[in-house]
């Protein structure tokens, strides 16, 4: 059984500056000067490359319109200066984290710890596969089944079976039920942080619904559905929302 997560690829920005080689003794210094120089870079960004011998020190970027002055006060020309393409964003996860190491070395973003799958709610889901009970169903249209993991021990709750959904009336939806259903159980943010296992890809109205209940992590079991608000439209990893979550795909 194969868990992957369902991932936004965002074409990469990426932004040439320059940078100065300063030899070891003195760097400090040297370092000091070129920050006073031109403070800003990226939070994500590493100001300072080591290398064996030497250091090679963020400038400033190659594009910035008062550089002329920046390169001056630091009796630089930008004839030897080297030239190297930092990010613009930060990192999403450790592939992306070592590719920009190769450029540039990054920090990397905070939502990249939660990419790890707790290896003990994937044995859960994956049981709970093995098992069937959670098994995907033809459906295109919402989630037929929706299972919510307890938040500790090993129980979980059932909303919906593979033949009582209908999807003329959204409250009948097992998404909806799901949310409706913890909220009354659970006081503060719904299923904040709580784990939600989907037999389908659910309806634009249940994703937005998981994104409002503040949910943990949603594992999809079955296939996208026609509205796909996670695997087409990546709504759980929209900056414009005010939760982002993980989303994803289990595959036999
Ligand atoms: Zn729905």
């Amino acid at each position: 059984m194969q868990i992957v997560p369902v991932h936004k690829v965002p074409e990469k920005k990426y932004e040439e500056w320059y940078y100065e080689r300063i030899g070891k003794n003195g760097a400090s210094k040297r370092i000091r000067e070129i920050t006073g120089a031109f403070q800003r870079t990226y939070a994500h960004v590493k100001r300072v490359k080591p290398e064996e011998e030497a250091l090679n020190v963020l400038v400033c970027p190659v594009g910035l319109r008062e550089k002329r002055r920046v390169l001056e006060i630091l009796n630089l020309d930008e004839k030897q200066l080297q030239k190297v393409e930092v990010p613009v964003e930060p990192p999403e996860n450790a592939e992306e984290m070592e590719k920009d190491a190769n450029y540039w070395p990054c920090a990397s973003h905070q939502s990249y710890k939660h990419e790890e799958i707790d290896e003990e709610i994937r044995k859960r889901v994956e049981n709970l596969c093995e098992k069937s009970v959670v098994k995907q169903s033809g459906s295109r249209q919402c989630s037929e089944m929706s299972v919510i993991l307890e938040s500790a021990g090993g129980g979980y709750v059932i909303f919906g079976s593979q033949n009582e959904q209908t999807n003329e009336n959204l409250f009948e939806h097992t998404v909806i039920s799901l949310v409706e259903t913890t909220s009354q159980v659970s006081k503060g943010y719904l299923c904040t942080g709580r784990t939600v296992i989907l037999s389908n890809e659910p309806c634009l109205t249940c994703g937005m619904a998981l994104v409002h209940s503040r949910v943990g992590e949603v594992f999809i079991v079955g296939e996208p559905s026609e509205d796909s608000p996670y695997i087409q439209h990546h709504i759980h990893g929209l900056k414009e929302l005010n939760h982002r979550f993980r989303v994803y795909r289990v595959t036999p």
